[in-house]
């Protein structure tokens, strides 16, 4: 698709702020209670139901493979790898677009195919065999290592490689799924030995997440150059972070049940194509990096983050939070070409999260440890509380989306609640 993406417009209606205009048109999972969960894109305020436009052939010569949309993942329509995205995508775009008239005019069809978007629940989106988080902002590494090491924040590999370690994939669960506080072994303060309870420094990590859609064989490296036929989407992603487990536990060998216990996700994958317009340069990078993760294009994307709180007390968010993605130190081809350096295989699925994203400003921090420093200054809230950490019933929700020439692309919405520890 050539064309202009502020020109593009659909004869579904939808108002000019929707996070799901025809220029984005990100995948997902739904289940209306009818026919079982399946395969949609998001549009206006419908999902498209992309199972029953394949049964109706309209996939027609973009070279599909049978119908992967009736699975309740994704992962076999992401296998089919780039060339059958980019063709699938364009005819969806044609579909919709206001002069197509196949589902305009069939009414049938187009009832069918047109789902209310507040009809439907959304689910895990996909089969995640792997997921690493990475450490990728500059801003938030420095702020977390001066708490821990005031004159030396950032470690001497810092900036040579993108530092991430593998994370819990089982864990991972979609937007409006609660997180109960997790269990677990601490060292409070002053005391000789630990202690065993719930967690008392429940914090979130804004980030973003991206998911490959090929694999490579156990031993080949991907270059930065190759990182786009892998590269399928993204959502955004909460590290639900357990501070106190996480202190007492993370040397020498870095998060293990401060992070394992809950990771959640946006339901709608946002693609790369999607994404394509919000190309930008991130920051400069000095000193120079290793060959391996050079790159000939930019690949900072410049996505607007927000993150609100609700507590059980107040009627309506407060937001605590906003940032751009686009203030990342490494980037997704950086992550994964540094993923697949040493032969690891990349799977169909894999989420790669960026680790949380932090700007210059004070409130550009994604995470309550950065915004409360340690929970040393509590934030005021509107219903008259006050929080450091986050307590039970407390609802978190996160916005990304990006801001175009009269549209944007949205990525929905991602809401989660703290239920008590059990
Ligand atoms: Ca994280």
């Amino acid at each position: 698709m050539n064309q202009n993406p502020a020109e593009l417009k659909s004869w579904v209606k939808y108002a000019p702020e929707s996070d799901f205009p025809i220029q984005n048109l990100p995948y997902g999972i739904f289940d209306d209670g009818k026919g079982g969960p399946r395969a949609g894109v998001a549009i206006g305020d419908f999902v498209l139901d992309l199972a029953l436009i394949c049964e109706k052939n309209l996939f027609e010569g973009t070279g599909l493979e049978g119908n992967p949309f009736r699975e309740h993942r994704l992962n076999a329509f992401m296998e089919q790898g780039r060339s059958v995205w980019r063709a699938v995508r364009n005819r969806i775009t044609e579909l919709l677009s206001e002069h197509s008239s196949q589902i305009r005019d069939d009414h049938a069809l187009r009832d069918r195919a047109l789902v209310p978007i507040e009809n439907v629940a959304l689910r895990k989106p996909v089969y995640i065999p792997s997921f690493v988080d990475f450490y990728s902002s500059e801003q938030h590494a420095t702020n977390v290592g001066k708490m821990f090491r005031p004159d030396n924040p950032l470690m001497p590999n810092w900036k040579h490689l993108p530092v991430g370690y593998n994370g819990r994939a089982s864990s991972i669960v979609p937007s409006g799924i609660s997180v109960q506080r997790p269990m677990g072994q601490t060292m409070p303060e002053g005391a000789e030995t630990p202690i065993f309870g719930p967690s008392k420094r429940l914090d979130y990590e804004l980030e973003m997440g991206f998911f490959t859609g090929k694999r490579n064989p156990m031993g080949a490296c991907i270059s930065t150059t190759e990182v786009e036929d892998f590269l399928f989407g993204m959502v955004i992603v909460n590290d639900w972070s357990a501070r106190d487990i996480q202190k007492w536990e993370y040397q020498p060998l870095g998060p293990f049940l401060a992070k394992s216990f809950a990771t959640s996700i946006s339901p709608w994958i946002v693609t790369f194509d999607a994404l394509e317009p919000f190309r930008t340069m991130g920051p400069k990078q000095q000193p120079p990096v290793l060959p391996y993760l050079q790159c000939e294009k930019p690949w900072a994307f410049d996505i607007k983050l927000e993150v609100s709180i609700r507590t059980s007390k107040m009627d309506a968010y407060q937001k605590l939070c906003s940032g751009n993605f686009k203030t990342m130190y490494w980037n997704v081809a950086q992550q994964l070409a540094h993923q697949a350096v040493n032969g690891t295989n990349v799977q169909v699925g894999d989420l790669y999260a960026s680790g949380t994203i932090s700007g210059d400003s004070p409130d550009s921090l994604g995470c309550l440890l950065e915004l409360t420093q340690g929970g040393r200054s509590p934030i005021q809230l509107t219903s008259g509380e006050t929080r450091t950490f986050l307590e039970d019933g407390d609802s978190l929700l996160m916005k990304a989306w990006c801001e175009g020439d009269g549209f944007r692309i949205g990525f929905g919405e991602l809401e989660g609640t703290v239920q008590p520890a059990q």
